[in-house]
């Protein structure tokens, strides 16, 4: 198993939000992209559309007036005698044709000749003014339909040519589509002759038929075909003179002849610079019986007023969001996948310290490799060196037996500069390798391994050391104690014989020097004695009726000739019939070390020892007016070599009160001080008249 710190770091690398992230706002900018693009080319579209349509019209309005004016011409002239010339200059004057409808090339009449007719008409015609006339061209045919009479518009020229127009196709068709169906029309574009060396251009025709009787039915209409009046126009005349040059810059135009894939009579000079792929729009135009395709193409220009950037800016706009969110959700990733990787790694280490909290080594470090191994590594070991030799620890995959090991970490346990031993951890062939996060993490077991186990192996050395000291206390003043009770002895022998009056006066004051000291001595023996009794648990009480006025009477009967040394007077207010179960060497104890150090340190000041009752309780009481305490060290000097003057001024371990402390608590009561610096202290002691309740003598 990789652990639960690897399975994390792969669970980071395989989070697939950021990549879900920019498959869908690529997939929804594709979308957006597609949305805008349309949307701006249906706009696009829409303006061609409404531009396009103006323009076929105003080309649909130009036609119908040049068929109407054909009309006209042929009401004017479809009773009377046959238009000349001047009659078509005179109508196409009258109506302003110049003016109303740009773009009529000629204005003309083509009369029905007849085969055997040829003839007498040409005779006819030459001798009416056109000597050179004849039908052109020339040969026998069925029925002619010579030009008789023509006006060019632009004043180039009139009268009639003699071109049959029955002799070319195009105009035939027309010519016999008009008078079949007895209505204006178009012929299909030809090449309309240009003044001398000028390029042909497309152009068309209208015609309309004249007949000898108007009605009737097809074959009545053949029959009485008289001629027809017909006008001519170019195709670029007709764009140039109906669409404002301000339409053909925005849409090219090309105009193809028929329905479809005609060919092309009119493209527009715009046509140049319009891009492929441009936007465009076919109209269908019928002029006359013939049908026109007008293909018209978005131009540059009107492309300019699109929006054509919108869909690159949405796709641009589309593509920055993607970025920041797949950032977004990286950095998402990357911190959850890091703050998944640490809180693994401080439960890790929290488990690691509450385990090795245990000061029992042995079964924590146990432990320690089974939390290793199962989480940060496939095996753990620990090595310590030991004064016995090399001590393991180990769990999971076994680093000396794992050959096939993928990673292997080795650290030294290493604690105040000395090496304890090492910890190793290993991945098997499986598992991927360590990363600088996991050494690192590695590194701090290490740290805490080493921590914990010195601060165990400390922890014993201390507690040994305690113990020896303890041991050593107990048997020093046992020993020490009793050539001091013999010592005493002699000393108070030596009182004794000098209140015989035995012994020589110097000697006697020596003899008294020697007691106090050895009592003093006595007094310090006995406290170390205490110290270890107390130290080790091994305070036995004897406990018994104790009246406790009867023996401060005693305690101070015993201080009368140290208060004379010290200066010290002492006055007692007891109250009598206190009788408590208590030890009485004990209690003997605590009024001693607390009139003791009254006199210690109140030498030259008056002593109160009071008893008093409270509730439950006896309340005893030392006051003396000496150096006093201040108020910080009145809870620190109850406890062990704890002390509140300097040494040079006066000597002591520090040990007589905690001793009373103990010995208070361990009869059931409390001690507490009041004092303040140089007004003297006051001492109180409870002790329960019912003695230690049985839990505490436990
Ligand atoms: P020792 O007297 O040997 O120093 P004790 O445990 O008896 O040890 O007292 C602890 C400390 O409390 C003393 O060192 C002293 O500073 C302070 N002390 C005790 N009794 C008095 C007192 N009556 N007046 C002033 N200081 C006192």
């Amino acid at each position: 198993m990789p652990g639960a710190l690897a399975s994390a770091a792969a669970a980071a690398r395989r989070n697939r939000a950021p990549l879900l992230i920019l498959v869908l706002c690529l997939a929804a900018t594709a979308t957006l992209y597609a949305a805008v693009d349309r949307a701006v080319r249906v706009e696009e579209r829409a303006r061609l559309g409404e531009v396009s349509a103006r323009a076929a019209d105003a080309l649909h309005d130009r036609l119908e007036a040049y068929v109407a004016t054909i009309r006209a011409a042929r009401g004017l002239f479809r009773g009377g005698r046959e238009p000349t010339t001047a009659d078509l200059a005179d109508f196409a004057r009258a109506i302003e044709v110049e003016r109303h409808e740009p773009g009529v090339r000629a204005l003309g009449y083509a009369k029905l000749v007849r085969g055997p007719e040829r003839a007498a008409h040409e005779a006819q015609v030459r001798s009416a003014g056109l000597p050179e006339y004849r039908i052109q061209p020339g040969g026998d045919r069925e029925a002619y339909a010579p030009v008789v009479s023509i006006a060019f518009l632009d004043g180039k020229g009139q009268g009639g040519t003699g071109f049959d127009m029955l002799s070319e196709g195009a105009r035939r068709a027309a010519f016999e589509r008009s008078r079949d169906d007895g209505q204006v029309a178009a012929s299909e574009t030809l090449q309309l002759e240009q003044e001398e060396g000028a390029r042909q251009q497309p152009g068309f025709l209208l015609c309309a038929p004249l007949f000898a009787r108007e009605g009737g039915d097809l074959a009545l209409r053949r029959a009485g075909i008289r001629g027809w009046i017909f006008a001519s126009f170019q195709v670029a005349d007709l764009v140039s003179l109906t669409l404002p040059a301000r339409s053909l810059a925005l849409i090219a135009l090309e105009i193809e002849d028929g329905a479809s894939a005609g060919p092309t009579i009119f493209r527009s000079s715009s046509m140049v610079g319009v891009a492929t792929g441009s936007p465009e729009s076919r109209v269908s135009l019928d002029v006359a019986g013939r049908t026109w395709t007008l293909r018209f193409i978005a131009t540059p220009a009107l492309l300019a007023g699109s929006r054509r950037w919108l869909p690159r800016a949405a796709l641009l706009a589309g593509i920055l969001f993607t970025v920041l969110l797949v950032r977004l959700a990286q950095g998402e990733a990357s911190a959850a996948a890091e703050a998944r990787r640490s809180a693994l790694r401080a439960r890790l280490l929290a488990d690691a310290s509450a385990l090795l909290s245990s000061l029992e080594e042995r079964s924590a470090l146990k432990r320690l490799t089974a939390l290793a191994a199962g989480s940060l590594a496939d095996g753990c070991l620990v090595e310590l060196l030991d004064p016995r030799g090399l001590v393991r620890f180990a769990s999971g995959a076994d680093p000396a037996a794992a050959a096939g090991a993928a990673s292997l970490v080795q650290v030294p346990l290493r604690a105040r500069d000395e090496v304890l031993g090492e910890l190793t951890l290993v991945r098997t062939g499986s598992s991927r390798g360590f990363d600088a996060a996991e050494r690192e993490l590695a590194l701090e077991l290490a740290r805490l391994t080493a921590m914990s186990v010195d601060t165990a192996r400390l922890y014993r050395r201390a507690h040994e050391a305690v113990r020896l000291r303890d041991d050593f206390l107990s048997v020093a003043s046992h020993e020490l104690k009793t050539p001091l009770t013999s010592l005493l002895l002699q000393v108070e022998g030596l009182r004794m014989a000098r209140e015989r009056g035995n012994v020589p006066e110097p000697i006697a004051r020596k003899a008294e020097v020697i007691r106090r000291n050895v009592e003093r001595l006595a007094r310090l023996v006995d406290s170390l004695l205490d110290l270890s009794r107390i130290g080790s648990g091994r305070l036995d009480l004897d406990l018994e009726p104790v009246d406790l006025a009867e023996l401060a009477r005693e305690v101070a009967a015993r201080f009368e000739p140290e208060l004379v040394r010290a200066g010290c007077t002492l006055s007692t207010v007891l109250e009598p019939g206190l009788v408590g179960r208590w030890d009485r060497l004990r209690v003997d104890q605590i009024v001693t070390n607390l009139l003791s150090n009254a006199v210690k340190y109140g030498a030259g000041h008056p002593i109160a020892l009071e008893l008093a009752v409270g509730g439950e309780s006896a309340i005893l009481t030392v006051r003396d007016g000496g150096i006093g305490i201040a108020a910080d060290a009145h809870g620190r000097i109850f406890e062990r070599f704890e002390r509140a003057v300097s040494e040079r001024h006066y000597g002591g371990f520090g040990l007589g009160l905690w001793i009373v402390r103990r010995l208070v608590e361990s009869l059931g009561g409390t001690i507490r001080v009041e004092s303040a610096p140089g007004q003297g202290a006051t001492f109180f002691v409870e002790l329960p008249l019912a003695g230690p309740s049985a839990q505490a003598e436990a």
